[in-house]
């Protein structure tokens, strides 16, 4: 198989600035990385990428490949020693924890693998109330997290010797052979999982990992107002911190229970209020029931049917500003749809007079003409 030009390969132009080369690697190996493409060719793919990039971020490599193209490089390079390159030298680790962050264990980055990290955080979903999230509430959830093992305090199992495999390292480093030559590769002793040491007697308990799932109830002080998919983070909560970092945080997202009556936007409540018609015309006072219990609203006579009557302060209280949103009253005027013999006597008295004293009328009339 012909081997792909290596600008070709990055997607770069033969005049490319070194911040480009850089750029488009980054984006590259991103998108090809084994551990986290879904590309079947991912493995070959993000080598092919790789090779391009150690020999088109070096000058002088670069250089010769401009003038020789892959021959440069090859076993039987006519000029150039014919060896062909060592690679060893070039080190993919700083690139790699600066594209996949430094926690990512991978190659040259393995080396950090003894740091001290923080735990995984969690993620969960709460049901509320109506009430429930508009006056705040305790609760006491239970949930599943890796806690210190009690049995071995945390290390594993008792008496501690130097891993064999590593030398008390935490990393081995494995060479790995490409068409360039051989360059070498870090990663995590799968012995001691990268603590330089093991244990003659490994905890029973916890499988000499240190740590064990337990169940644990937390009690969550949700505060009033959380809205909708809102989320409050409780720190520290989550799963437990790696070789000795904090732990991860608890997310908790709520999903909050539709109300009989009441409809909320952000801070407001809507309640929609049935009327008859000789209340619309007469007006009325009604009892409404809000959060904070009934009140009377008075209801001016002519009122239509859509009005919006407004309860000041009686939505939810903000979650941070503590600033109580309002309530309105939308009201619907309910027309009759069956009349005993008296009403539609009187109804039909109301016919014979003109109830077309108002400007709407005349505005409609005006406009039809
Ligand atoms: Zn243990
Ligand atoms: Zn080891």
């Amino acid at each position: 198989m012909a081997k792909r030009d290596y600008y070709e390969i990055l997607g770069v132009s033969k005049n490319a600035s070194d911040a480009e080369i850089k750029s488009a690697f980054r984006r590259l190996a991103k998108e090809y990385h084994p551990d986290v493409s879904k590309d079947p060719n991912a493995t070959e793919k993000f080598k092919e990428i790789q090779e391009a990039y150690a020999v088109l971020s070096d000058k002088t490599k670069r250089s010769q490949y401009d003038q020789f193209g892959h021959d440069a490089f090859s076993e039987n390079a006519g000029g150039f020693g014919g060896a062909g390159f060592d690679f060893s030298g070039f080190d993919f680790g700083d690139i790699f924890s600066d594209i996949f962050g430094s926690s990512f264990g991978f190659g040259g980055s393995s080396r950090n693998t003894n740091r001290p990290r923080k735990g995984a955080d969690i993620a969960m979903q709460m049901h509320l109330t109506f009430e429930e999230a508009a006056f705040g509430k305790e609760k006491t959830i239970n949930i599943e997290v890796e806690e210190e093992c009690s049995s071995c305090n945390g290390h594993g199992g008792t008496g501690e010797e130097r891993c064999d495999r590593c030398h008390g390292s935490g990393t081995i480093t494995a060479e790995q052979r490409t068409l360039l030559g051989t360059y070498l590769t870090k990663t995590t002793c799968p012995v001691c999982r990268g603590k330089g040491h093991t244990y003659k007697n490994s905890c029973s308990k916890c499988r000499g990992r240190g740590h064990v799932k337990t169940n644990k109830e937390i009690v969550v002080k949700i505060p009033a107002g959380v809205d909708e998919d809102s989320q409050l983070r409780l720190a520290g909560k989550g799963g437990i911190g790696i070789n000795g970092g904090p732990n991860g945080d608890l997310y908790i997202e709520f999903k909050i229970d539709s109300h009989p009556l009441f409809i909320r936007e952000d801070n407001d409540i809507y309640l929609e209020l049935p009327i008859t018609i000789t209340e619309a015309i007469l007006g009325a006072k009604k009892e409404i029931p809000t959060l904070y219990g009934s009140v009377i609203l008075t209801i001016p006579s002519g009122t239509q049917s859509g009005a919006k009557l407004l309860l000041k302060d009686k939505g939810i209280a903000n979650v941070s500003t503590k600033r109580k949103g309002n309530m309105y009253v939308i009201v619907n005027v309910v027309i009759p749809t069956k009349l005993d013999r008296k009403q539609k006597d009187l109804i039909n008295k109301l016919a014979e007079t003109n109830l077309e004293n108002n400007d709407i009328f005349t505005k409609y009339k005006k406009k039809v003409k």
